[in-house]
């Protein structure tokens, strides 16, 4: 009855807002499990069993996460080298989903939050406001408001800073942190880089005199300087940026930390690297050494992952629900019960997929949007591109897929991705946090 297995690197995780399509009957376990055999790809943490005991319970499309893969990936961040002190903020725009949340506040891990809503998200979730930063392109209209929650707050444009300090004149307090362009970015694509002159994120390095106009206009006193530079990134690039992040560190004197953002690279197939925080984090820490021994200023370090500590933590078990084909030359398409609605990374990144090589058919997957642009298996890098997947065994409807790989941003819909829009009154998402190794529900979110 597990029809597929792929591991797509992009996905959104929570239960998603399609009704499971109840007229199509599941066909009876008729044995088309692929067999792992001759492949290296395999699920990380469903078996077909526990697959289809997630669709009984929750119906499909459903999202599963394994807690004991969030723990494990908390725990690498947490070690993550520092000189003087670590704050991990987990990027919530990766999975904002409140039982995984409070999975990793418990852990003690920080809030990184990309839009005001994502703030309310979090404190509904049961985060303290302290424990949450705000860094969003856009400027909430409730800024006041989330201040006075006494979050902690990125200007990442100079009307932010301005904003804040129109809102917060003299103050002292370590609230405000300025997220700064450093001139250099690196992401896994060119979408996911997020520094560098191409990039609208954050204020451009060369500004830093306008910067320090607005904090001695407003009377001020930045507590952290801030650079995300994209997902995916190069480590070498990475490090070069600490060492721009800390020159700007030591131009604003009351700065008491630096955070270097998230984009870890996540390998999700067997043949990809992941980077080894480990590793990249050591250098870091002898810059952090150095600046001490010159400044006489110990630095606390803040790191920011989001894909890191999710994208191999969960997965999304669709159901087939209608196959199409297109003739000799054409192809098989499987027509799954989810799609770009929650799964938005595919169609957007054109992110590779992987396969299985176990005998059987070659399928294209799509989602059940009316745009051809819903495509779950598109080339690598090329969106418009459909590629075939061998998947074990022949599949019928009613069979389920389940793809790998998940993570940022990553929750398609208009009320998901980085919970740009307030949530619909009511809205229950979910149950969907199931931990099946543990075989327990880590809760019920009620946001979508
Ligand atoms: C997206 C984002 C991150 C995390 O990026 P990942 O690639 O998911 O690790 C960290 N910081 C900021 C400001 C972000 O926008």
């Amino acid at each position: 009855m597990l029809a597929a297995v792929l591991a797509v690197p992009s996905l959104t995780l929570g239960r998603g807002a399609v009704a499971p399509p109840r007229s199509v009957a599941p066909r009876a376990a008729q044995g088309t499990m692929v067999a792992a055999q001759g492949t290296d790809e395999r699920l990380r943490f469903l078996s077909e069993a526990s697959a289809c005991e997630v669709k009984d319970s929750y119906g499909t499309p459903a999202y599963v996460y394994s807690e004991a893969a969030l723990k494990s990936q908390a725990e690498t961040a947490l070690a993550f080298p520092s000189a003087y002190g670590l704050t991990v903020r987990f990027a919530m725009k990766a999975c904002p989903n409140a039982a995984v949340l409070q999975t990793f506040d418990r852990l003690g891990l920080h809030v990184d939050a990309s839009s005001g809503y994502e703030v309310r998200r979090a404190v509904a979730a049961g985060v303290a406001p302290s424990r949450i930063s705000l860094s969003s392109q856009e400027t909430p209209a409730d800024l006041a408001e989330l201040l006075d929650l006494g979050i902690k707050f990125n200007a990442c444009s100079l009307r932010q800073l301005a904003e804040y300090g129109r809102l917060r004149r003299g103050d002292r307090s370590t609230q405000l942190g300025v997220r700064f362009n450093p001139g250099l970015g690196s992401g896994g694509t060119g979408k996911t880089n997020v520094g560098g002159p191409s990039s609208s994120f954050g204020i451009w390095h060369e500004l830093l005199p306008d910067v320090q106009a607005l904090v001695e206009e407003h009377d001020l006193a930045p507590a952290r300087v801030h650079t995300h530079i994209g997902s995916g990134s190069d480590p070498a690039v990475w490090q070069r940026v600490s060492g721009l992040s800390l020159d700007l560190c030591e131009k604003i004197p009351t700065v008491a930390s630096l955070n270097l953002g998230g984009g870890y690279k996540v390998g999700r197939m067997a043949h990809e690297a992941s980077t080894d925080l480990a590793v990249v984090g050591e250098p870091v820490k002898g810059a952090f050494e150095e600046f001490a021994a010159r400044t006489g200023r110990q630095l606390d370090l803040e790191i920011e992952p989001g894909t890191f500590l999710v994208a191999n933590s969960g997965c999304l078990v669709s159901t087939v629900q209608d196959i199409a084909t297109t003739g000799a030359d054409g192809h098989t398409f499987f027509k799954l019960d989810s799609g770009m609605t929650e799964l938005l990374r595919p169609s957007l990144r054109a992110a590779p997929g992987r396969a299985r090589h176990a005998a059987g058919g070659e399928y294209v997957i799509v989602g059940h949007c009316c745009e051809s642009g819903d495509l779950v298996t598109p080339a690598p890098d090329e969106p418009e591109t459909l590629s075939r997947r061998h998947l074990g065994g022949d599949a019928s409807i009613g069979d389920l897929v389940v793809v790998e790989g998940g993570s940022p941003s990553r929750r398609s819909g208009q009320t998901r991705c980085h919970s740009c829009r307030p949530p619909p009154r009511g809205g229950v998402e979910g149950p969907i946090a199931v931990a099946p190794v543990q075989g327990r529900e880590l809760g019920v979110d009620r946001w979508r």
